[in-house]
């Protein structure tokens, strides 16, 4: 009776917890991209392409052997080999976690939080912001210019008068498709002592990497598996950098945070490079296409160096919302940027298959032809 009395207090007691919710969390929208269900999906930049077929056998037969009933390795020792072989640095330089995102997340966790800050270029990647506020960090912003280049007098100065332990640049920025200057990460090394994050998240569409310069303390490159290597649903990234901030951030990182089953897949993945860069190619040509003929209906579009375009959809009395709108009625969705800040009246298209963007481009042909 009177343990039962103590219970209910309780549970009355942990509704009444929701209002101690962190005050900036409790004030974030969250990550919204509407999951619309319709035949062609452009909007999250994943690769139209499933992995090759016999990656898919290979990682089946390979299941088998996984030890079920014991913990994973820790360190992820054969994928970070395989990764370190890939990008000609030790084993010891490459840290590995769930997504990108965890490894920002990780970083942030590390070098942000409570009582530290955070600078970024906008429009930007949505997500460093949002991580930076749920780990408890001030974020700064710069405004890019007009253009969407980095704005680089407004970018100097917040490095001096902010003083961020944390800089993110995203070369190629999303979602905007534009390669940042490499300059950019010794403006922010000279002017800082921030931890310089580089998102390459679209690298291997893009111009330069910092992976060809000489790894830097403060300098960490992010890579991701959900983009070029049609592995989205595997939850996949990994950072660069020194042997110092590697083993930083394993420090952070929740023991046996990478399941045995997703290094498998990485390991595996790792086998199929020629069949990436095809598909790498074949995406390139696409957003080459895909860019001209928009440009012919009259838009006006971005130059990419990534797997989307992003173009101001503006016509007669249509605004993005209403283009955007009359897209999923012809059953194509894009990525409405619209209400981001700095970019009202743009949408962002993922290139996908040669059919599903024939799908995009006809029904922008009668959208915009008024
Ligand atoms: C998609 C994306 C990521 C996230 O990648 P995950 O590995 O899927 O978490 C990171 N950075 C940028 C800029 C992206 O666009």
């Amino acid at each position: 009776m009177r343990l039962s009395r103590r219970l209910s207090t309780l549970r009355v007691g942990s509704l009444n917890n929701v209002t101690r919710l962190r005050e900036n969390i409790a004030a974030m929208p969250g990550y919204h991209s509407p999951q619309v269900d319709v035949p062609v999906r452009l909007n999250t930049n994943e690769s139209p392409f499933a992995p090759p077929a016999s990656f898919v056998n290979a990682l089946v037969a390979q299941l088998s052997d996984v030890s079920w009933n014991r913990y994973p390795d820790r360190k992820a020792t054969r994928l970070c080999s395989a990764i370190a072989d890939r990008h000609g640095v030790s084993p010891s330089e490459v840290f590995v976690a769930n997504g990108s995102n965890e490894v920002l997340q990780t970083i942030l966790i590390a070098y942000g939080g409570a009582g530290r800050s955070v600078l970024v270029n906008e429009p930007g990647y949505q997500m460093h912001v949002q991580i930076a506020k749920v780990t408890g960090a001030q974020v700064h912003t710069v405004a890019r210019r007009g253009d969407f280049t980095v704005d680089e007098d407004a970018f100097v100065d917040a490095l001096r008068q902010r003083t961020p332990h944390v800089v993110f640049l995203t070369s190629p920025n999303n979602p905007t498709g534009l390669c940042d200057p490499e300059h950019l990460i010794d403006l922010a090394l000279v002017e800082s002592d921030a931890v310089v994050v580089v998102d390459e998240a679209y690298a291997e569409f893009g111009r330069w990497s910092a992976l060809d310069r000489p790894l830097h303390d403060r300098v960490v490159i992010t890579r991701t598996f959900s983009k070029t290597w049609s592995m989205a649903a595997a939850r996949l990234g990994y950072a660069i950098s020194t042997t110092a901030m590697v083993d930083s951030l394993w420090t952070t990182a929740l023991p046996y945070h990478l399941d045995s089953v997703k290094q498998l897949a990485g390991v595996l993945a790792l086998r199929f490079t020629d069949e990436m860069d095809e598909r790498v190619a074949a995406i390139k040509g696409e957003r080459d296409r895909l860019i001209s003929q928009l440009r012919s209906f009259g838009c006006v579009v971005v130059d990419s160096d990534a797997n989307f375009v992003l173009f101001e959809a503006r016509r007669g009395t249509k605004d993005a919302d209403s283009i955007w709108q009359e897209l999923v009625d012809r059953g194509v969705l894009v990525r409405n940027c619209s209400s981001w800040p700095g970019l009202e009246g743009w949408l962002r298209v993922t290139i996908g298959t040669p059919q599903e963007n024939d799908a995009f481009l006809g029904a922008m042909k009668e959208i915009t032809h008024v």
